[in-house]
């Protein structure tokens, strides 16, 4: 058997673990409900258990290589807490990171979560066999992430990478991150519904007005689903989903001139609707992607097809893992 390594996936309602071998393959997958609002120690309580009937298991032949922590949130890498995160209150002051490697007897690493989906595409999804690239986490928010060279680009302290606040409008919708017109504001589930909610307030989307009030559960993805069946409303929402992500993708092409830029996340899934308006705005705003388009920008991509590459051209891509981009990427880490 290899060696292995573990990747765990902090999220706010779950907590799930994967123990993969150094060449890739899954060797398991366990979810645990944990409840992070009973604090710190009993997470890594539950945790540190879980990861240690994994490595028990598996310790046969193979050596455990450490673990990856995937945390949605800012983290310090230096001091290897968290610093910020919206999703694990009280963890703030937790020594995380010297207190999982006490338990386990082994190396653990604190990682963004929208780094770690980065790295997890990079090694085994979309950008397979491409060394440089960046991912994009369309969720509530963007999530964003630098893989150079087969790693993480963490910039001075782990910040780098935060282009879902970049702005896209100067005087657009105000931002939690203290800025106006970000990004995230437009191009995320929260913005398609914001969008959607100001149509109606405008009086310019009876359509969208209607379906809200006959549906409790009304969000992106019902709009989406109005759009995909031709509803001009809900079509303009993706539109300018379309056009504020064309217009953050076009400043990241012209600055980074990476091979692949792969677009993961749940909103993704909305890919049909933002997509072709996406394309649009980053060869009318990027003088290095109208350079480097490929003919059909949405003829879908070959992960480990090294004709795009020796071709030289600009691959803008759907992920491939889904929401176990980071679960790998996480037990990457310790490989590396
Ligand atoms: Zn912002």
């Amino acid at each position: 058997m290899p060696d292995f390594s573990i990747g765990v996936d902090m999220g706010g309602t779950n907590l799930r673990i994967a123990a993969v071998s150094a060449d890739g393959q899954l060797l398991e997958k366990v979810t645990l409900g944990t409840k992070v609002a009973m604090g710190p120690d009993h997470v890594f309580g539950e945790m540190c258990d879980a990861i240690r009937r994994l490595t028990g298991q598996y310790r046969g032949t193979g050596s455990f290589l450490g673990a990856g922590l995937g945390i949605p949130g800012i983290i310090d890498l230096d001091t290897g807490t968290i610093r910020k995160s919206a999703n694990l209150p009280g963890f703030s002051e937790y020594p995380v990171k010297q207190e999982a490697e006490r338990r386990l007897g082994a190396r653990v690493f604190l990682e963004n979560d929208a780094n770690a989906a980065a790295l997890g595409e990079q090694w085994l999804g979309a950008a397979r066999g491409v060394p440089n690239m960046a991912m994009i986490t369309l969720g509530t928010g963007i999530g964003g992430g630098i893989v150079l060279d087969g790693k993480i680009f963490h910039g001075m302290n782990g910040m780098a990478g935060e282009y879902g606040h970049v702005t896209v409008e100067p005087e657009g919708y105000p931002c939690g991150c203290g800025n106006r017109g970000c990004a995230e504001r437009y191009a995320s589930a929260t913005g398609v519904v914001r969008m959607a909610q100001d149509a109606i307030a405008a009086g310019e989307a009876p359509s969208l007005a209607k379906a809200a009030s006959a549906d409790a559960e009304f969000g992106a993805k019902s709009i989406y689903n109005l759009a995909i069946q031709g509803d001009e409303a809900a079509r303009g929402v993706f539109r300018r989903f379309g056009r504020a992500l064309g217009i953050m993708m076009a400043g990241l092409v012209n600055i980074l001139n990476l091979e692949m830029y792969v677009i993961g996340g749940g909103v993704s899934d909305a890919w049909d609707a933002f997509a072709p308006t996406m394309f649009e705005e980053m060869r009318e705003r990027s003088l290095v992607y109208a350079a480097t388009a490929p003919e059909d920008p949405l003829r879908k991509h070959e992960p480990g097809h090294a004709a795009s590459r020796t071709r030289k051209k600009t691959i803008v891509t759907r992920a491939l893992l889904g929401s176990d981009a980071g679960l790998y990427g996480a037990a990457r880490i310790p490989v590396l």
